[in-house]
């Protein structure tokens, strides 16, 4: 079936990558998280039939019934050298139609941009891996080195069912492999004027707790003082509204030096807030890689209005700096209070990686023969990816998925947002980026 790159212009074919994010996003593989999920089996199968094109031969893994991994070897020129994982996942969250001005499992193509839910994270990324390799194998090459090439299910509810469920049950996978790319990084921001590009070099650590207070239940008309209700919003306005302070890693110490050289300020006049907000789009990302978060992001009470509930519950999404998972917990237990209940629902461990070596600098000579002069930052990522699960075996992951990215589009924002949406020149350069570095690296 014929297809085009804007519905308003016929003639301009669309790119493979384009076509297969697309199809991609009209798989809804929501995950609603604690357990809750459409499945990646359909998603999954679509995936390892393109990889069977390539002439690779995919396995696919089930966690739970619908819950499908698939993972394929590709090997490479140089066999000595350690394997790279590319990995991406097929999941993504939930999207509400009310609030979209499309569709967002249409895959629609508007305006030079293919917009749905995945569009940004990750079934963008996905499809560049796929399409890369098609580049590779399709001029009967090889890729560089021997690629263990990854596509997950459940990383939007931290991987149990995915990652961490293939790296504990079959770690024999990954053998061999070294380091890893994947999401939420090597996008371009405008800096100054000047385009430059974010390498992710290490992520926070993460703690999803419950909040549970108990009270009386009564009629809503009574004088009742150990009200569940009251208790939740003091213990949650005390989370939420907690000022953490700004502690500075290497990742971030190194990131807000070379903001500060780019922008030709002082960085010892220049605080670190405000050279994150010269990041523009990027600053909310940036900004919450300062400091530990602790987000309520879920309410739970109630069932009438003139029932008073014995329980009341709230989540809250605690990111951490590395290695902060523990002082950052006991903080919080003081913060709400010996009256309210804390129960860990998920934790996972924050990573960081040098920004060098070998792979760093054949990331940034893939991306500088596409974009040529372009300054490449390193950054600690607020939020986690699938790398966590793969450092358990020893490999060290980054965030690359190359996008050269118009300045006003608002990238960063879209994970997990509203409208999400690429342009689909950047699919093309981020398929030719990747290209370029698994043929080289
Ligand atoms: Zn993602």
């Amino acid at each position: 079936m014929a297809s085009w790159a804007d519905d308003t212009d016929p003639a301009t074919p669309l790119d493979l990558t384009a076509e297969l994010a697309r199809d991609l996003i009209r798989f809804d593989t929501t995950n609603y998280g604690e357990g809750r999920s459409n499945g990646e089996t359909d998603a999954a199968e679509y995936v390892a039939e393109h990889l069977r094109g390539l002439g690779l031969a995919p396995e696919l893994f089930d966690s739970e019934p619908g819950r499908t991994s698939v993972v394929v070897r590709v090997p490479g020129r140089n066999r000595e050298s350690g394997a790279l994982v590319v990995h991406g996942h097929l999941d993504v969250v939930p999207a509400d139609p009310e609030t979209w001005s499309v569709d967002p499992f249409a895959g629609v193509i508007k305006e030079g941009l293919l917009w749905g839910r995945g569009a940004v994270d990750m079934k963008n990324m996905d499809a560049m891996i796929l399409a890369a390799l098609g580049d590779i194998l399709g001029a009967g090459e090889a890729p560089a080195r021997d690629l263990v090439v990854a596509f997950f299910a459940d990383e939007e509810a931290g991987g149990v069912l995915g990652s961490h469920y293939l790296v504990d049950t079959r770690p024999e996978l990954f053998e061999g492999a070294t380091e890893a790319i994947s999401e939420v990084g090597g996008y371009s921001i405008t800096l100054g004027g000047q385009r430059a590009y974010l390498l992710q070099t290490g992520e926070k650590a993460l703690i999803w707790i419950k909040l549970v207070a108990r009270g009386d239940a009564a009629h809503g008309s009574r004088l009742i003082r150990n009200n569940a209700v009251t208790k939740l919003a003091t213990a949650v306005a005390a989370v939420g509204s907690q000022d953490w302070p700004i502690r500075l890693t290497d990742t971030t110490t190194q990131l807000l030096a070379e903001i500060a050289r780019i922008l030709d300020v002082d960085p010892q006049r220049v605080g670190p807030d405000e050279l994150a907000l010269a990041t523009g789009t990027a600053s909310g990302f940036i900004q919450a890689s300062l400091r530990t978060t602790t987000n309520p992001t879920l309410l739970k009470a109630g069932y009438k209005h003139n029932v008073i509930p014995d329980r009341a519950e709230a989540l809250i999404d605690i990111r951490t700096l590395p290695g902060e998972e523990d002082a950052v917990l006991a903080e919080v237990a003081s913060l709400v209070g010996p009256d309210i209940e804390i129960i860990v629902m998920h934790r996972d461990i924050g990573l960081e990686t040098d920004f060098g070596g070998p792979l760093v600098d054949a990331v940034v000579g893939s991306l500088h023969r596409h974009d040529p002069g372009a300054p490449v930052l390193p950054y600690l990522l607020s939020a986690g990816t699938d790398n966590k699960a793969l450092s358990k075996l020893g490999i060290r992951g980054y965030g690359f998925a190359p996008l050269r990215l118009p300045a006003e589009l608002d990238f960063p924002g879209m994970f997990h947002g509203v409208d999400e949406r690429v342009p689909l020149d950047a699919l093309v350069f981020g398929r030719r980026v990747l290209t370029d570095l698994l043929s080289t690296y």
